[in-house]
């Protein structure tokens, strides 16, 4: 049984999937989101976990329950659709949780390209929508290419500079293939998202080196408290410099906000404020194309088959025990989880206990 990161037993509890999906899904409710919609917030975090993402599952939960509680993340949105045409809709979030605009948006994107080939379909004044990939990944399930991103709160230092500015971006690209799990490409435009830091502030544990600097001096620093705090800055997929590419995640994460922010009427870079803060007009892309348009169907996704064989199967580098590709490692880990169970950190635990507990919620069993 695969799982895509190692995890200490003793650090962990494991929760199933669907006991970890009541107690959200009931914190949710408990805070005024209607029943529908906080099924849609608690799958997009457990997809999150299923999949070993553990740095945008449940440990994520806290963050969006003080973002309501302080009134940046409204429970009552009246989402509404300001343009549209038959490829492409401009949706205003009105403040509501990332993943509840973040899903009527897929949707509409996975109608309209159904329909017409192509579609786009931006979201203004929204919020934090956890994985991108959650999004790639429903537009590829109906045999469509899908493509999701969104801006970010200021976290990362871009090439040359010494200060918070762009967010850590991420990009997710869904693709269907014939008789597998889809492609699946889901990253930040960082070298980590600041949630992998978040998870080694929890575990007491120093991350490597090359992952962020001190906004004070520029030396690179590994203290996850550090970094978290207005020293700290997280570096560009690349890191450091131009030497390994720093300026090219640099290019993808200004990308991503012409993309998500600036495209949609969204805000961007350093001026995209956190959940707690009103307005803080988190911006998100999606974008659907249908193969289908293009040529047969079914020749694409055996073609994107074949292409997934011969990457898997090219002449191995004596380091590594198998070449994967893109989304294969996190299938399995959920086809693992599902059967044994969904590890949660301690610490992940008993924040999710007490915030259930404050809500009159039943605990974790
Ligand atoms: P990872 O570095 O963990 O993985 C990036 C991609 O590489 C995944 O598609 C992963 O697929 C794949 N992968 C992993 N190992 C290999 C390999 N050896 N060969 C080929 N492919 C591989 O992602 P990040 O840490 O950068 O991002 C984690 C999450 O954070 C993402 O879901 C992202 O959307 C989210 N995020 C959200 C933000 C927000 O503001 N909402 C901001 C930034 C990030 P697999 O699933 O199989 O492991």
């Amino acid at each position: 049984m695969f799982e895509k990161i190692k995890i200490d037993e003793k650090e962990y509890v494991r929760i199933t999937r669907d006991e970890l999906f009541r107690i959200v899904k009931e914190i949710f409710v408990a805070l005024g989101i209607t029943e529908n919609e906080a099924s849609i917030v608690a799958d997009s975090l457990i997809y999150a976990d299923l999949r070993g993402i553990e740095s945008h599952g449940v440990q994520r939960l806290k963050m969006y329950v003080d973002g309501i509680k302080a009134g940046g993340i409204n429970t009552e949105p009246n989402i509404i659709t300001v343009r549209e045409s038959p490829v492409y809709a401009l949706l205003d979030g009105d403040q509501a949780m990332g993943q509840i605009a973040g899903y009527r948006a897929t949707k509409m994107a996975i109608n309209k390209a159904r329909e017409n080939g192509i579609a786009v379909v931006g979201v203004k004044n929204s919020n934090h929508y956890g994985t991108a990939g959650y999004y790639a990944l429903k537009m590829a399930e109906e045999d469509l290419i899908g493509i999701s991103m969104t801006t970010s709160s200021p976290l990362v230092s871009h090439t040359g500079a010494m200060e918070r500015f762009i967010g850590t971006n991420p990009i997710a690209m869904g693709v269907p293939v014939e008789g597998e799990k889809p492609f699946l490409l889901d990253m930040a435009t960082s070298v980590v998202p600041s949630g992998k830091i978040e998870m080694a502030q929890r575990k007491k544990e120093r991350v490597p080196e090359g992952w962020a600097i001190s906004t004070v001096n520029g030396k690179m620093i590994t203290d996850p408290n550090e970094i978290l705090s207005p020293k700290g800055a997280i570096l560009p997929l690349g890191g450091l410099g131009e030497i390994f590419g720093g300026h090219k995640g640099y290019g993808l994460g200004v990308m991503v906000d012409i993309l998500s922010g600036i495209l949609v009427g969204a805000t961007w870079s350093k001026h995209v404020a956190g959940a707690k803060e009103k307005n803080s007009n988190v911006g998100h892309f999606f974008m659907a194309i249908n193969p289908a348009a293009f040529g047969d169907i079914e020749e694409f996704k055996n073609n994107v088959k074949k292409m997934r064989e011969e990457l898997r199967n090219s002449r191995k580098h004596p380091k590594f025990e198998r070449i994967w590709t893109h989304g294969e490692k996190g299938f399995l880990t959920e086809e693992t989880r599902l059967k044994i169970g969904i590890p949660i950190h301690r610490t992940v635990y008993e924040e999710i206990n007490q915030i259930a507990n404050e809500l009159g919620v039943k605990s974790l069993s």
